[in-house]
């Protein structure tokens, strides 16, 4: 067993990490690893918790891990709000700009890519240390493992205070007794994660400015540590992050796979419609050989969660597997009209805005109409 030496800053003494990931990627599992990490192999003392909802696959899951020196002991159970280290487990979560609250100048982020090349989907945040990617998914195919180890492999080599074998071991001690015959892929998963996790080419902010060239708001380091809250929340509060029915846009809960619609095969059985949780087929009245019926038009990517289930249940193969990083510009996107997806999307209709409404009423009667 080491005594790492903690690379911790001024204020809370603590080394703080922060996992942003979404169910089904092993982040829980990968934190509990890493609290188990810092007492059994570094010398340190730790604490791990998480939070997730109903853990159903691609459900967001959020890690917390402090560590500290030995003689010290870990009185803080909150949330980590400005971490050293926040390892965003795939890409897709960056559309959601509260995964990256908190950051600042001594924050290091790694951002799980899909294997779609270098092209970060979301905004990074300028004023942090510096900005990571490594080909998690694509290496989890490769070596049979998971996600969560090859990013538990890349963060014992941005931390510094990790040896491999230290997380070698932990993996073993978990994984080993469990699930001896996947042991080897996640050690293989491991060491690929350690070894190719590479520093953004360029300064940082070349990535950061969003589609009007600012910074994300809200994390400029110093300035607005703690991000989202009361002073910088929507009018209303609404709640801006993904998933909910103001958004409507599940589209960061995939984990790289969508289902692609090859509409010159599809026979407009209805069968996907019937499968699909999410309501995001989208039939209307149409012609299939001749005969008027109800056709299959396309997809609401938005509200697609990447189940493949729908791919799963398509007799003549019209809907296949795809890697969503090839195919950025999605045929056959059709958004549901009928559905709200963005807050501007609502029309200010004043207090009489419905026929019923009280003032509306009140009006006509004060103008001496009848009710
Ligand atoms: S299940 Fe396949 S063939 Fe049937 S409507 Fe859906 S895409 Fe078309
Ligand atoms: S993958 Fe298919 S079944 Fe699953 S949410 Fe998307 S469209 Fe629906």
């Amino acid at each position: 067993m080491g005594k790492a030496k903690l690379p911790v800053n001024g204020g809370s003494g603590y080394y703080e990490i922060r996992l942003e990931s979404i169910g089904g990627l092993g982040a829980n599992l990968c934190g509990k690893m890493l609290g188990e990490l810092g007492v059994k192999y570094l010398g340190l003392n730790s604490s791990s918790f998480s939070s997730y909802g109903s853990e159903k696959t691609g459900t967001p899951v959020k890690g917390f891990i402090r560590y500290c020196d030995k003689d010290r002991e870990i009185r803080v159970h909150s949330p980590v709000i400005s971490p050293n280290l926040l390892v965003v487990f795939h890409q897709a979560l960056l559309k959601d700009e509260s995964v990256l609250e908190g950051c600042g100048e001594n924050t290091e982020i790694i951002i799980g890519l899909d294997g779609g090349g270098d092209n970060i989907m979301g905004r990074i945040p300028t004023g942090i240390k510096a900005c990571y990617v490594v080909n998690a998914q694509q290496i989890a195919m490769e070596t049979h493992s998971r996600i969560n180890v090859v990013m538990l492999g890349a963060m014992a080599k941005v931390m510094g205070f990790a040896e491999l074998e230290d997380v070698n071991q932990i993996c073993e001690d978990t994984l080993g007794k469990k699930y001896p015959d996947a042991l080897q892929g996640n050690l293989e998963g491991i060491r690929r994660g350690y070894e190719e996790i590479r520093e953004l080419a360029g300064s940082v902010s070349e990535y950061s400015p969003g589609p009007e060239g600012k910074a994300c708001k809200g994390h400029k380091s110093g300035e607005d540590a703690s991000g989202w809250g009361y002073g910088t929340a929507p009018i209303g509060g609404i709640n801006p992050n993904f998933g909910s029915s103001v958004v409507s846009d599940l589209s960061p809960s995939r984990q790289g796979y969508i289902p692609v619609f090859i509409k010159e095969r599809c026979i407009n059985c209805g069968l996907c419609d019937s499968t699909c949780p999410d309501m995001v087929f989208q039939f209307a009245p149409g012609k299939y050989k001749d005969r008027e019926m109800m056709v299959n038009k396309g997809l609401d990517y938005y509200h697609c969660k990447g189940c493949l289930r729908c791919v799963e249940v398509c007799p003549v193969n019209a809907l296949v597997r795809g890697l969503e990083a090839e195919h950025p510009h999605k045929e056959y996107f059709l958004p549901n009209q009928d559905l709200v997806r963005t807050p501007d999307y609502y029309v200010e209709t004043g207090a009489d805005g419905y026929i019923t409404s009280e003032s509306f009423l009140t009006e006509k009667r004060m103008g001496g109409g009848e009710v």
